[in-house]
């Protein structure tokens, strides 16, 4: 199915499936991926190896100006800190715990952004966040807030990192959970929010084959596609 050249946003809370969803989408509408949190993440790797975030998770401002040689970048493998592959770096618990801190700083969300809007020049994009359909891409073409049970989002985070070979606590995972979910969406600048005309996704119950058929119905009715 052929969709116009539209940025798709993808938003919601912690662990609910929103990169597979969005990547799925990304291959089924031949649209560029865009994963928002990485580069969030990766600006979180850098502070931590700066040493620039104290014991009890306060950052230095100092960060302001070290972001300026910050080069992240989506290149083969994942995320990139210049030339340095960091995928794996980024999804560490360490990194999950001390990400929402530091994403809720003014000046981080201002350099997250202006980076996400050059890679989406292209246009063709999904992307997923937390702000995307509210501040990153207010004007987006389709705008979709995903949510699901925390017990199932518990579940899929821990196999998550049980597969990538770490040794999660379930316990700890859903406290990580709880504590990205409050304050992502308690910050001041770019909270997480259900745009107004955000389509609402609870995928607690769905297969993926569910959701894209979901989505497919949606780019159907909105442009009026027929096939
Ligand atoms: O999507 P992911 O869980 O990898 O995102 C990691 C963290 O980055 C989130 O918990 C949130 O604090 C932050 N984030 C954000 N705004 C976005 C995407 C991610 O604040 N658009």
């Amino acid at each position: 199915m052929r969709i116009p050249d539209i940025v798709i946003a993808v938003d919601g809370y912690s662990s609910t499936g929103k990169s597979t969803f969005a990547k799925l989408m990304a291959r089924e509408f031949n649209l560029v991926y865009l994963d928002s949190g990485a580069v969030y993440r990766a600006v979180t790797l850098f502070a931590r190896e700066e040493n620039l975030i104290r014991r009890d998770n306060s950052i230095s401002g100092l960060l302001k100006d070290e972001l300026r040689g910050l080069e992240v970048s989506f290149g083969p493998g994942g995320t990139y800190i210049g030339e340095r592959l960091v995928e794996r770096q980024i999804r560490s618990m360490e990194v999950s715990s001390q990400v929402s801190p530091v994403s809720a700083l003014p000046y981080v969300r201002e350099y997250v952004d202006d980076r996400l809007h050059r890679m989406a020049e292209s246009g063709r994009v999904v992307m997923d966040g937390r702000d995307i359909g509210t501040t990153v891409f207010p004007n987006a073409g389709l705008k979709i807030f995903m949510t699901a049970s925390i017990d199932v989002r518990v579940r899929r985070r821990y196999e998550e990192l049980l597969g990538k070979g770490e040794s999660p606590d379930m316990e700890e995972v859903r406290k990580n959970l709880l504590e990205r979910d409050f304050i992502d969406s308690h910050r001041e600048t770019s909270p997480l929010a259900r745009a107004a005309d955000a389509f609402l996704l609870d995928n607690s119950n769905m297969t993926m084959t569910e959701e894209i058929a979901w989505a497919r119905g949606l780019l159907q009715g909105k442009f009026g596609i027929m096939e």
